[in-house]
């Protein structure tokens, strides 16, 4: 049976009102209104998000607290449990997504505009995680030591053609584990150890540094061809603060691995959702805004990466790398693969 008298809370209201300890709701709203914020932990740098997040707040009047988290995102969201005060995240690489994601971390959101502007292998398939910006791993050839046509795939690194000519960072880093475990998917367990074994064979030191490291050993000649992400070659290029690495960039082609083939190892930058949020809708308008084509433009270009929407035009540079064909395979699945990849590291004893 229904009960018809007037509930607790609105008894209560009603004399907090007459009190006036408490503000009629449409100015309640209003101030709720003037209140709207969102709570970010970005690993990304404050120079790249801060025009973002300010035309953010522009368009929508929601405020956003950002923390600059360089390192120890997940162990801080583990500790602060369901008391977080982060909505959401912004990490790179589809890795530290991954494991935000395996920690119970995150939560899935449903969005048609997401689902519209983000293409599906660079999201999670229940919406846990959402690409924002892409870059390609790519190799760096020498111009002078390497011939055209010489190197061509991931598979040629690992070719004894290469032997004593290849350089690249830690098999450990979670760039190399995503690589090796996007190989994993295309080419089976045994197919990637066979893949890693050969790389270390063929490698001109023990992994070390980190992937501008890499191309400034080519430039030295202690290696012909390097492994790296293709954003740092726009910023070893346009370095003023450190002009020595525009002649490690100068140094250097960019080869797209595997354009006959599946295509190269594309990963991601991304956001995500906390299972913590307390602003959950105006988390998702971020994201939302964040994958727009305004947004997509501006945060590609800051740091020479692609922008994940279609249509989107390229910072200059980047376009002069030329196109290239990406390999399609699903970023979730390669991401299952990790924790493969990583023992194949171990096994083959990459870094020693
Ligand atoms: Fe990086």
């Amino acid at each position: 049976m229904k009960c018809k008298r007037k509930p607790v809370r609105a008894i209560l209201y009603s004399a907090l009102l007459a009190t006036g300890l408490v503000l009629p709701a449409a100015v309640a709203t209003a101030t709720a209104a003037q209140a709207e914020e969102v709570n970010l932990y970005s690993s990304r740098q404050p120079f790249l998000m801060k025009p973002l997040l300010d035309a953010f707040t522009m368009e929508t009047g929601i405020k956003v607290n950002m923390v600059y988290l360089k390192k120890g995102m997940l162990e801080r969201l583990k500790s602060e449990g369901r008391n977080s005060p982060a909505d959401l995240i912004l990490a790179t690489d589809i890795g530290n997504l991954h494991n935000h994601d395996k920690a119970g971390l995150l939560q899935p959101i449903t969005s048609t505009i997401l689902s519209a502007n983000i293409p599906p292998q660079y999201r999670h398939p229940d919406g846990n995680w959402f690409g924002l910006t892409a870059r390609a791993r790519v190799i760096y050839a020498s111009k002078t030591r390497v011939k055209p046509g010489e190197v061509t795939t991931y598979e040629d690194l690992a070719d004894p053609k290469m032997k004593g000519r290849v350089c690249i960072r830690s098999g450990k880093h979670v760039y190399n584990i995503s690589l090796l475990a996007s190989i994993v998917v295309a080419r089976g367990v045994e197919g990637a150890a066979a893949w890693a074994r050969g790389l270390k064979a063929n490698l001109a030191r023990k992994p070390q540094g980190n992937d501008r490291a890499q191309v400034k050993a080519v430039y030295g000649g202690e290696c012909d061809v390097a492994v790296g992400n293709t954003y740092y070659m726009g910023k070893m290029a346009t370095n003023e603060k450190d002009p020595v690495q525009k002649l490690w960039a100068q140094s250097v082609n960019i080869i797209f691995p595997n354009q006959n083939g599946r295509g190269t190892h594309v990963n991601i930058s991304g956001a995500a959702v906390t299972a913590a949020a307390k602003n959950k809708a105006n988390a998702v308008k971020l994201i939302e805004f964040l994958s727009g084509d305004g947004a997509q433009k501006i945060y590609a270009e800051a740091n020479f990466e692609y922008p994940v929407k279609a249509g989107v035009a390229l910072h200059p540079m980047v376009a002069s790398w030329g196109t290239f064909k990406a390999d399609k395979a699903f970023l979730s699945r390669i991401a299952n693969q990790r924790v493969v990849a990583s023992k194949l590291v171990d096994q083959v004893s990459f870094n020693n």
